[in-house]
């Protein structure tokens, strides 16, 4: 069955957009833009099924799409394509909701990889589905089907990482995992570089869309010097 998602590729170096477009167009149906303009509106016109975002790009960069997606409500895998090592950048994509970065220069293997990653956790979802939440403890209630998550009833709007994130711990309540464990298990990643500091973003944005007061955490919190965990029932 042909039911190949949809990579867009929002990139102003032609000579990236053709590697990635040669690599990935086995696998994957391809959409390109060359500024972050005409990206915006192949993602938001589009649908594609994942975006790999440059970030300094003509006329809007690559922040600013990424900002005005989530902002529509759109939760499309992104992930940050940045020229710079500087933590900065990835910091501050993962906090205007991108799901990911790789840094410039990559290796093929690794885009692969990360799409991969990033399609597959997207494919979990299954398409019609309703079915009951089920509480989790602190208010929440988390739905599989369709990958919501409620607080006293009223859906959150979580990115699909936060998601990923929140179902991992609340399916595990009380079980500590290190920033390690997490990068594996929820990025889906074989390995663990300085990449750490995505897991602590994405709990710090988690915290700030489910906890009453976010400063003090009573649902996700932290064991000093080990790791995160859900407080549950
Ligand atoms: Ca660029």
């Amino acid at each position: 069955m042909d039911e190949k998602k949809t990579v867009l590729i929002v990139e102003d170096e032609k000579s990236i957009v053709d590697i990635l477009q040669y690599n990935l167009k086995k696998e994957y149906k391809i959409l390109t833009a060359y500024d972050g303009e005409a990206g915006l509106n192949a993602a938001l016109n589009q649908k594609p099924d994942i975006i790999l975002l440059d970030v300094m790009l003509p006329k809007i960069d690559g922040f600013e799409v990424c900002r005005v997606l989530r902002e529509k409500g759109h939760n499309v895998p992104v992930i940050i394509l940045t020229a710079r090592e500087e933590e900065d950048d990835k910091v501050k994509g993962l906090e205007l909701g991108a799901d990911d970065y790789i840094t410039k220069p990559f290796s093929i293997r690794e885009v692969m990889a990360r799409v991969k990653a990033n399609i597959r956790r997207t494919t979990a979802m299954s398409p019609g589905g309703d079915g009951a939440a089920a509480a989790v403890g602190g208010g929440l209630s988390i739905n599989t089907n369709s990958r919501q998550v409620f607080k006293h009833d009223t859906p959150i709007d979580l990115t699909q990482r936060e998601y990923e994130l929140f179902a991992f711990l609340a399916a595990n309540p009380g079980t500590v995992f290190s920033r390690s464990d997490l990068m594996a298990q929820v990025w889906n990643y074989g390995y663990v570089g300085d990449d750490v500091r995505t897991v602590d973003v994405t709990v710090r944005r988690l915290r700030e869309k489910i906890e009453n007061d976010p400063a003090n955490p009573a649902l996700i919190l932290t064991r000093r010097g080990v790791g995160y965990y859900f407080a549950g029932q």
